[in-house]
């Protein structure tokens, strides 16, 4: 099953890894998630069901949504109530097929259902074209509906996909459970953990500092601090040295207050272990990754206005920003510099 947004794409490249238990657990494989946004009040979400056009009877639909909210709340401080009689709802739930609205449609692709984008009030929409069943995982044509739910709710909550094939949010899951990454990833927005030695702390000392959940693993993820999008304030990226990483790259954006608030990543591809990695910004303010080999051979990476990086063919400026020897940058704009422990 592919399941989407409509926003979702293009916009997220985070990733990194995932361990077991403890301590740091070897990987062997992409793993992490990705951030689309924040809601400012996700302990108090409201939601309408709309049953026109409904698969299943309304009490299953009822229940089953009901049952995929609860399984969020119980990784995080997020909760989810049906909206009163006449008040608008957080999220409208609906059963729609083909073209419908601004959406892109349903039926050209595999997207079985899609939400928008995150905010105050977003909805999701369910192809009410398919063969829908309850729940279980995937069988043929049948679609299990309380999988889609728990999986658009983690897009609500302002997850985007991850590249960790475990996890409900892989554009394909394999389960019908919230597994590590998606609750590496929703801690990582709305708290609910306690800080390990995976996880990245940013302002160590201060009891609010953000968390970075289930991300660091030593030797195979390297960070460092770059303004990848040229808006004066930094971003936090991670990167995997490992051959089983394929190179994943994340940028993680902070809001005014210091708060994770969107990913761009994961991108694969961008970063290799036997390189040195730097940046650059030039005096007509282009901003680099670089990579540097033993040999002294190097290739780089332009990011645009989005802080999306592109390979770069011309001439390289030399690295005049250095990368992980230092975890220190202003995250949130206010011209002093956070640190973050690893
Ligand atoms: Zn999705
Ligand atoms: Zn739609």
């Amino acid at each position: 099953m592919t399941l989407r947004t409509p926003f979702a794409a293009g916009v997220v490249w985070i990733g990194l890894a995932t361990a077991c238990g403890d301590g740091p657990a070897p990987l062997s494989a992409p793993s992490g998630y990705s951030l689309r946004g924040r809601l400012e009040d996700p302990a108090e979400i409201t939601y309408r069901l709309d049953f026109e056009n409904a698969p299943l009877d309304h009490g299953s639909i009822e229940e089953l949504f009901a049952r995929a909210c609860a399984e969020w709340s119980a990784v995080a401080p997020v909760g989810f109530r049906p909206a009163a009689e006449g008040d608008g709802a957080g999220v409208t739930v609906s059963f729609e097929r083909a073209t419908h609205g601004r959406c892109r449609p349903f039926g050209i692709d595999t997207a079985v259902a899609h939400t928008g984008p995150i905010g105050a009030q977003t909805y999701i929409h369910i192809d009410h074209g398919r063969a829908w069943k309850r729940d279980g995982l995937r069988e043929g044509q049948f679609i299990p509906l309380y999988q889609t739910f728990l999986h658009e709710l983690g897009h609500v909550l302002g997850l985007g996909h991850s590249p960790d094939p475990a996890a409900l949010m892989s554009t394909n899951p394999q389960t019908e459970r919230v597994e590590r990454s998606d609750r590496d990833g929703v801690r990582t927005l709305y708290g609910g953990g306690r800080p390990g030695p995976n996880d990245y702390r940013v302002r160590p000392d201060d009891p609010e500092g953000a968390v970075l959940y289930g991300l660091r693993v030593e030797g195979t993820t390297e960070g460092g601090f770059f303004d990848t999008d040229g808006d004066g304030t930094d971003e936090l990226l991670l990167w995997r040295m490992d051959a089983p990483g394929f190179g994943q790259l994340v940028a993680f954006f902070f809001d005014r207050r210091g708060r994770p608030l969107r990913t761009t990543g994961p991108r694969f591809g961008f970063v290799d272990g036997t390189a040195e990695i730097s940046f650059a910004v030039t005096d007509e303010k282009e901003r680099f990754l670089i990579l540097t080999y033993p040999n002294g051979h190097r290739i780089g990476y332009v990011f645009d206005g989005q802080g999306a990086p592109s390979s770069f063919t011309g001439e390289l400026p030399a690295p005049n920003r250095t990368s992980h020897r230092r975890l220190e940058g202003d995250l949130d704009g206010d011209d002093r510099d956070e640190s973050v422990l690893h």
